[in-house]
Parts: structure tokens; C-alpha cells; sequence
């Protein structure tokens, strides 16, 4: 993963293409060769500073990034109407400065009156009363904007949660995705460390290509849904739980207590053995499923990275120790597992 990072950075450096995360996932989806067509067209694009071809290959080929683009575009509108609304509070604060002037200025005059005329004063207060209701409407004016303004961003700031929320949102099971998983679990190593620490659960459906192969794909999919239900359902309301990949999930729970941690993953993989699969319709069994937990602490890690390569490392010795249990990283787990591989092996 780390080397294809590299590729990517220095492919986009050499052909000066700049440094947005859409641009990052486009060269990296080239690279990788996912689809054929959209390394052909990449080639094609022949001024590749030339934003609007970039995101036109977007679109075409890597749809789920065109969310992105849309979102940066409503961003960089939110930024236009901040802008927008900044002036307007600074001609304000131009006119009460000048306004404040004028009345410095007419008190001046009204003290250095010896004898106080009621000509001069009526003058001056015929001033102050059209200067006065000039500031009145200038300054309804500014506050009949700046609503507007403010109207347009909590708009655009909807509508781009709304665009995160279907970007980091697995549609199968509703939980969070892969990409808001990745985003959590960089958090955590983001800034000072907690004081306790964060646990992640990596869970795997046991043989469930088997599954697949016995019940078909639609009825794998409901189950995907119920795995989902059940960790809602059973997890500290805290937890973060997501679904990774296929038919893999991953868990976090911060401030965990490594014995806490373990009884609530023994409870959730019994809660999934112990449940009954049926057809709603027709009643009919469709047997039971198991699950496989690796478990690591955020304390037996570095970075992200590291933190889930060794959940998964645990996840394998679950597999490889027998499949329906969990197993905590340890070092030399990957020693232990493999040396078993043959025994377990199936
Ligand atoms: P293991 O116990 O080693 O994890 O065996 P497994 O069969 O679960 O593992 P393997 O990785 O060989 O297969 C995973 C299967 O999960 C393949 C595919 O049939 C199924 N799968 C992955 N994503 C989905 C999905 O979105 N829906 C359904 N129904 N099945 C899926
Ligand atoms: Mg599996
Ligand atoms: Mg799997």
C-alpha cells in the first residue's frame, strides 16, 4: 500500500498534477489498472494541470469521486458567501467608524457655540437625523444580506453532510464504510495519545462464500444485514462499527478495558452464533453463521497502519486456531499461526 502511495505522489509531482485528493485516487486507480479505459484516457489528457479534464475523468470512470468534486465545489461556494458576508460586516463597521466621526464632530461645533442658537442647532441636528436614518437603511440592507448569506451556508453545509454521509455510508447494511473506518482509526493516532486505550475488533464471517454457494448471494445479503443489526444492537452506544469489506466488519471502542473489550467480543460472536437464520417469508432454516474477531489495542501499535495489520494478524489466528473465536495480538502470533497453518488449514 505504502509503495503504490509513492508511485502515486511522485507520477502526480512529474506530470504536475496537483495535489487534491480526487486527483490522488484517479492516478492511484490508474495505476492499480482497475480499468483499463481510464489509464487509455489519462494518457490522453495532454495539459494534465487542466482541472476541469481531471474531474471530466472523474465522472466517467470513478463516479463515487464525482461526491467529492461536487463537495469541493460547495465548499469553495461556502468560502465565496463567507467572503461575501465578511465585506458586508467591514462596510459596517467602515460606516459606524464614520458615523461616529460625524457625531465627534457635531459636538465639537455644538460646544464651541458661546451663545447656543437654535438655527445652528436644529442644523446640526437636521444632519445627525439624515445621516442617522441613512445608517438605519444601510444597515438593514447589510442584515437582509448577511441572512441571506448565512441561509445559503447552512444550505450548502447540509447539502455537503449530506454528501459525506452518502460517501462514508456502506448502502448494503448502513453502517459506516471503509472510507469513514479509515478516517477514525487515523484520529486516533492524530494527536496526543489518550489516556486509555482504543480497541479495534477486526470480525470476519466464517466460510461465507459457502454460505453464498448453498443459499445464494441475496440471502448472504440479508444476513450481511443482520451481522449489521446485531452489532447495532449490542455494542456500547460509543462504539464505532463499520463494515470494511465484503463480509468483514471492524469495531472500535475507545477508552477499552482489555478485559472489558474481550467479554463484549465473546458476547457479540455468541449473540451471532446463537441466532437463528431463517426465510421470514417461508420460515425455512438457513442454518446458523460464526464469526472470526482479531483483536489489537491502539497501545500495541504505532500508526493506523500498524494498529490494523495486527488486528488482522489476530483475525488469521483466529481462522487458524479453528474459526468462531477471537484472539488477541500478541508478538509472534504470525509465528504461531503459521507453524499451525497445516493443522488448521480448511
Ligand atoms: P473464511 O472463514 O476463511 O473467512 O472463509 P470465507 O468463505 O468467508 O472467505 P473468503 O474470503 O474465501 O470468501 C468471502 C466470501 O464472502 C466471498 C463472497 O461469496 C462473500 N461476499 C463478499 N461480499 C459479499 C456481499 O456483499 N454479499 C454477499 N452475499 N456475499 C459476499
Ligand atoms: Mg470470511
Ligand atoms: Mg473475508
Amino acid at each position: 500500500m505504502r509503495d503504490i502511495a509513492t508511485v502515486v505522489l511522485a507520477t502526480m509531482r512529474k506530470r504536475g498534477i496537483s495535489a487534491l485528493p480526487r486527483n490522488y485516487e484517479l492516478i492511484y486507480e490508474s495505476i492499480l489498472n482497475s480499468d483499463p479505459t481510464l489509464s487509455l484516457a489519462l494518457n490522453g489528457v495532454t495539459d494534465p494541470s487542466d482541472q476541469a479534464a481531471l474531474d471530466a475523468l472523474c465522472r466517467a470512470h470513478l463516479p463515487h469521486l464525482y461526491q467529492a468534486t461536487v463537495s469541493d465545489a460547495a465548499l469553495d461556494h461556502l468560502k465565496t458567501e463567507a467572503k461575501t458576508m465578511l465585506a458586508v460586516l467591514d462596510e459596517q463597521q467602515a460606516e459606524i467608524s464614520r458615523y461616529s466621526l460625524l457625531l465627534a464632530e457635531s459636538n465639537k461645533r455644538i460646544l464651541s457655540k458661546s451663545t447656543s442658537s437654535t438655527r445652528i442647532l436644529a442644523d446640526i441636528l437636521g444632519a445627525l437625523q439624515a445621516s442617522t436614518d441613512d445608517k438605519v437603511e444601510h444597515g438593514r440592507t447589510a442584515i437582509d444580506q448577511a441572512g441571506e448569506s448565512s441561509l445559503e451556508m447552512r444550505r450548502i453545509r447540509q447539502e455537503l453532510d449530506e454528501y459525506k454521509r452518502i460517501a462514508n455510508t456502506d448502502a448494503l447494511t448502513r453502517l459506516p464504510n471503509r472510507r469513514a473506518f479509515d478516517e477514525q482509526l487515523a484520529e486516533i493516532y492524530n494527536d496526543a495519545r489518550p489516556l486509555a486505550a482504543t480497541a479495534l475488533i477486526v470480525m470476519d464471517i466464517d466460510h461465507f462464500k459457502r454460505f453464498n454457494d448453498t443459499y445464494g448471494h441475496a440471502v448472504g445479503d440479508q444476513v450481511l444485514g443482520l451481522v449489521a443489526a446485531i452489532l447495532k444492537a449490542a455494542l456500547r452506544k460509543d462504539a464505532f462499527a463499520a463494515r470494511i469489506g465484503g463480509e468483514e466488519f471492524a469495531i472500535l471502542v475507545m477508552a477499552a478495558k482489555p478485559q472489558a473489550i474481550q467479554d463484549m467480543a465473546d458476547a457479540l460472536r455468541l449473540m451471532i452464533a446463537r441466532t437463528p437464520l431463517k426465510n421470514p417469508k417461508t420460515g425455512a432454516s438457513f442454518g446458523r453463521i460464526t464469526v472470526s474477531l482479531g483483536l489489537c489495542m491502539s497501545d500495541q501499535a504505532d500508526d493506523p497502519f500498524d494498529f490494523y495489520s495486527k488486528a488482522d494478524i489476530a483475525l488469521y489466528g483466529a481462522k487458524a486456531g479453528g474459526r468462531n473465536r477471537m484472539v488477541q495480538y500478541r508478538p509472534n502470533l504470525e509465528a504461531e499461526f503459521d507453524a499451525n497453518r497445516l493443522l488448521y488449514a480448511g
